[in-house]
């Protein structure tokens, strides 16, 4: 028999009323680089979103279940459409605007984005592209900067604050199907076209509670959270929806992402936490080690995206920022492991540390299983190592397929019985913790054995002398593969690679058949478009590898 509950469909125009309303008084506070920052109550927002909705439907005919992109840093006016865009029933689609043009341009294509809203500050980066982008039909621009760079371009521009004035602060947002599609994302296409998620208000409003609890981020009203990980990237990790949830405050840096503006946005707005890959923390750690700040209101760290190397994670407990390390994927909203550890663990023991280094625990609503290279289940023993797959209410099952398509599902990336191949390796304890050795993808097979990048890329950060190191595979002839270290020096340090190589064996405890023979030093890792290793570009680079 069916329950006697009430079927009220999970929407996010239910999160805006509720945080607009019941937290109406937090703020967003976005960083404008010179004079006050700017700051808008969760009130003013929901009444602009309601603006914009009115405008995007009325004035620029956005209808049914449209997507319309947005091409913005994170900031007040990202945070308006991403409330307004699917809570009138269209979908949000954040464009990435870190990736290639090329790349841009063939995801607008496939999405069919007719309206794009802008950052005035990324038109240099937009104009040229426009001629390359026959879907766009309309350009709203927000925020500072020169729009004669859109002058002669075949679409309608409109002013973002033009467009919205005038119009109702209340809009009767539709009762919709809790799956319809909210928000798309393009995973950076790694390798192949990329391939565009879609997230639905359902997996949003779930993914956002889930967010909210006290083992995942936990975090009140009481917080300000500082949001460097990109609106454009897995929804921010799902902080903007989760926030309105709760009333937690936000504090969006714009463009400002250096590590000084940085270090200077947490010296004089006192964020308690903050969240991003482990790149930005890297140069904020060098920044506050060259010229100290006043940081202590930051006091809880969120970092994904990456392997969060140990060096790093013990030099921010140091400086009283706690970090913690979680894991996902735009596949996967992204939360997918948080790293909490257990009760019984005795608090800042060594325990707890090697706890706080997995990639976290698995939360209720995502289940897991490990895969052999045979496709045999292998046991949750914290030993036996095989590909991820997971599956839950807010993990993709498909691809978008394009307008009008049907969604894809390549063999690669889903099982026959519908859970996602994660592409990542590593093991599971018998208490729900995941450790992860590496992407299937960068794991160096050698002699039949595999040696993790990951492994030894964070025994070598912890040196002294090194900022940055990331370990890829070469082709070998007697082994197949064989690690290169590539190594970027701290400057004014001499290290060399014999003392590197020992340092591995000796305070890494890397055995010595794993110890890469060949090194070869860089002046910086390449990056990929969300700032982590960009290994292919590395391989492709020395692919040869004789470099010892
Ligand atoms: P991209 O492929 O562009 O990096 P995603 O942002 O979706 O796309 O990245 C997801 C991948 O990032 C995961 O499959 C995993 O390999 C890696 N990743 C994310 N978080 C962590 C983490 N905490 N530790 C190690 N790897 C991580």
């Amino acid at each position: 028999m069916l329950s006697t509950m009430q079927d009220v469909p999970l929407l996010i125009s239910r999160i805006l009323s509720h945080g607009s309303s019941i937290h109406g008084t937090s703020q967003v506070i976005t960083w404008t680089g010179e004079g006050e920052p700017d700051r808008r109550s969760y009130a003013e927002i929901g009444a602009r979103a309601a603006q914009l909705a009115h405008a995007l439907r009325d004035d620029l005919g956005v209808d049914g279940d449209e997507r319309v992109a947005t091409l913005m840093w994170n900031n007040a006016e990202h945070v308006e459409a991403y409330f307004a865009i699917p809570s009138m029933g269209a979908v949000l689609h954040t464009l990435n605007l870190r990736l290639p043009p090329e790349q841009l341009a063939w995801i607008v294509h496939h999405a069919a984005d007719r309206v794009i809203i802008a950052n005035g500050s990324l038109l240099p980066l937009l104009a040229p592209l426009l001629p390359h982008l026959k879907p766009v039909e309309h350009v709203v621009v927000a925020g500072p900067g020169d729009r004669s760079l859109l002058a002669g371009a075949s679409v309608q521009v409109h002013e973002y604050e033009d467009l919205i004035a005038g119009k109702p602060t209340t809009y009767d947002w539709p009762e919709l199907d809790e799956r319809t599609a909210a928000a798309m994302c393009y995973t950076s296409g790694t390798t192949g076209d990329p391939k565009g998620v879609v997230y639905s208000h359902r997996s949003i409003y779930l993914h956002s509670m889930q967010v909210n609890m006290a083992q995942s981020m936990g975090l009140t009203d009481a917080d300000l959270s500082l949001v460097v990980v990109p609106q454009f990237h897995v929804n921010a990790w799902g902080l903007p929806h989760a926030t309105f949830m709760t009333g937690v405050n936000m504090l969006m840096p714009d463009r400002f992402l250096q590590p000084g503006p940085l270090a200077e946005m947490i010296e004089t707005l006192k964020p308690s936490h903050a969240a991003a890959v482990p790149t930005i923390w890297q140069g904020l750690l060098a920044e506050l080690t060259a010229r100290p700040r006043e940081v202590s209101s930051l006091t809880q760290v969120t970092i994904g995206g990456s392997a969060c190397p140990p060096a790093l994670m013990e030099a921010f407990d140091k400086l009283g920022m706690r970090v913690c390390h979680a894991w996902g994927m735009t596949e996967t909203s992204p939360l997918g492991t948080i790293a909490r550890p257990p009760a019984h663990v005795e608090a800042d023991s060594q325990e707890e540390l090697a706890y706080r280094l997995t990639q976290g625990r698995f939360p209720a609503s995502v289940e897991a299983r490990l895969t052999g290279p045979g496709g045999e289940r292998l046991p949750w023993d914290g030993e036996s190592a095989g590909e991820l797959e997971v599956r839950g209410p807010w993990i993709a099952g498909a691809y978008f397929g394009g307008q009008g398509a049907e969604p894809i599902r390549p063999d690669d990336k889903f099982s026959e019985d519908g859970w996602l191949k994660t592409g990542d390796v590593g093991t599971i304890s018998p208490d729900g913790f995941l450790t992860l050795t590496d992407r299937a993808k960068d794991v160096i097979k050698s002699g039949g054995e595999w040696i993790s990048s990951v492994e030894l890329e964070n025994a070598l950060m912890a040196h002294p002398d090194v900022a940055e190191a990331a370990v890829v595979a070469v082709p070998d002839e007697k082994w197949g593969e064989r690690p290169l270290a590539t190594v970027v020096l701290k400057e004014g340090s001499t290290a060399d690679f014999a003392a590197l190589r020992s340092f591995l064996a000796d305070e890494g405890h890397i055995a010595k058949w794993q110890l890469p023979e060949r090194w070869t030093i860089i002046e910086s890792v390449p990056k990929t478009s969300v700032g982590k290793f960009d290994k292919k570009v590395l391989r492709r680079q020395y692919a040869e590898g004789s470099l010892d």
